[in-house]
């Protein structure tokens, strides 16, 4: 029991005992977190309330999940009223409008003939989901042994098996023992791209480790690539020029499915609706979630090509048979469906994608110019995402990184520290007033590290 924090007054917490022991925190460092909760009460537009009634600049926009701003009347009005609607639906054997609206938006904003789209609850759900049905996708066509993902190393594709299994953040992977058949890719981050503005000049040629896989490995054991076009929770890595293309003619070449995972990239965070859109190269599935509802409710998507959903029409037999034996008891969730439609309407109307296209240069120049600060051994960017890598104290890569952070948050700046570098996703709508102060906390707080 920790007594002090029993003894503070939350606001809004009106159960009979207050009791923080009783809650283990998802990626949190729980004891030092209940020796100093951070409670938020409130949210409105880019700012948090914290209980001492603070103002808090949300420099992450949420997880990457609320470029649109905090509480969106449009959002809590449609999602309130498809609660008073239909709260509920079942989504095996049985549909409501509002997921096939989504689906049908989602289709319109989406490249090429990636369009038909199965939707889950979260990023990790989307990544498992896209896995699983790149290696069904080789097996209906008799190519069973089509079964190893490829990822890269420092990739995050959530928490679920398949997701840490292809993902490349080891302390993600190092307690849970095996999981699925992967190898990686090795990262793009290159000591002569550091401090690179945008899209770093070298690199392309990392791509062709995929070759490399594909001679130990044999393409006839390989289902698919999944990487996240621009790296965010490693700490925003944009992708070399050319590599993307690169990756997709080698994977092209050697019938291997390519899995953007667009989990942070979709819907605005770089200035376009996808990444692939972006950087001009066209996956073969992209994975979804977090900003598609703002945040507001859990929901995640896979996206995928025609010939994809094709093959399991084509392949699971007489008509009455499920073709893909999998799905969530909330997938496509009426109400969650509602929020993502009400956030695809105010991307739209209020110009967000292109309020974060301008926006970007400015905080171009203001993250850059953190160079040259104790600590700070490369800077990357790319539409409003920004990642700064800090040196390691001693035996301690992620240590500064986290001290940064918390003192960002008593200066009122909400800012995420993700291994040895901390990360920024500024809300859409930022102003250049606000990334000048948030910048200038972040100077103060690194200037202060011991
Ligand atoms: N994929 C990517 C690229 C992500 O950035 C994340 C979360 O940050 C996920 C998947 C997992 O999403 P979730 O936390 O919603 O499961």
């Amino acid at each position: 029991m920790n007594l002090p924090f029993k003894s503070k007054k939350i606001p809004n917490i009106h159960t009979k005992v207050v009791d923080l022991d009783a809650y283990w925190m998802p990626f949190t460092s729980n004891r030092l977190f209940k020796k100093e909760p951070r409670i938020i009460t409130q949210a409105q537009g880019r700012y948090y309330t914290d209980s001492d009634g603070r103002k808090i600049f949300d420099g992450l926009s949420g997880l990457w999940t609320c470029g649109a701003g905090h509480c969106r009347r449009e959002i809590s009005e449609a999602v309130s009223q498809q609660i008073r609607t239909l709260d509920y639906s079942p989504s095996f054997n049985f549909s409501h409008p509002k997921v096939i609206e989504l689906a049908s938006r989602i289709t319109e904003l989406s490249p090429n003939d990636l369009n038909r789209v199965f939707f889950t609850n979260s990023g990790s759900e989307s990544a498992d989901t896209a896995i699983k049905i790149a290696r069904a996708y080789w097996r209906q066509q008799g190519l069973s042994s089509k079964t190893k993902i490829i990822g890269r190393s420092k990739g995050y594709h959530g928490v679920n098996y398949g997701g840490i299994s292809a993902g490349g953040i080891g302390a993600n992977r190092a307690l849970f023992g095996d999981g699925i058949d992967t190898d990686h890719l090795p990262h793009t981050l290159l000591p002569k791209n550091n401090f690179s503005h945008g899209l770093p000049e070298n690199g392309k040629h990392l791509a062709d480790n995929l070759l490399e896989m594909i001679a130990l490995h044999d393409a006839s054991n390989i289902a698919a690539v999944i990487v996240e076009p621009m790296a965010g929770s490693a700490g925003v890595i944009p992708p070399p020029k050319g590599y993307l293309q690169r990756l997709k003619h080698i994977c092209d070449q050697h019938n291997i499915l390519l899995i953007f995972d667009e989990v942070i990239t979709a819907f605005g965070r770089i200035g376009s609706y996808f990444a692939a859109e972006e950087f001009g190269v066209v996956p073969d599935i992209i994975t979804i979630a977090k900003q598609i509802t703002n945040g507001t409710q859990p929901l995640g998507g896979v996206i995928v090509k025609e010939q994809i959903y094709q093959c399991f029409m084509k392949n699971a037999g007489p008509e009455h048979r499920i073709e893909l034996p999998h799905g969530y008891t909330y997938s496509g969730h009426p109400v969650a469906c509602a929020a993502a439609l009400a956030t695809l309407d105010i991307l739209e109307n209020d110009a967000l994608l292109e309020c974060s296209r301008n926006l970007a240069p400015i905080f171009e120049k203001a993250l850059h110019s953190l160079k040259g600060l104790p600590y700070v051994t490369d800077i990357r960017n790319y539409g409003l995402a920004g990642g700064i890598t800090i040196a390691s104290a001693p035996g301690e890569p992620t240590l500064r990184p986290y001290q940064i952070a918390m003192s960002c948050w008593k200066k009122g700046f909400y800012v995420r520290n993700g291994g040895d570098t901390i990360q920024l996703g500024l809300p859409f709508t930022t102003t250049k007033d606000e990334v000048d102060l948030l910048i200038n906390a972040i100077a103060d707080s690194i200037r202060e590290l011991t």
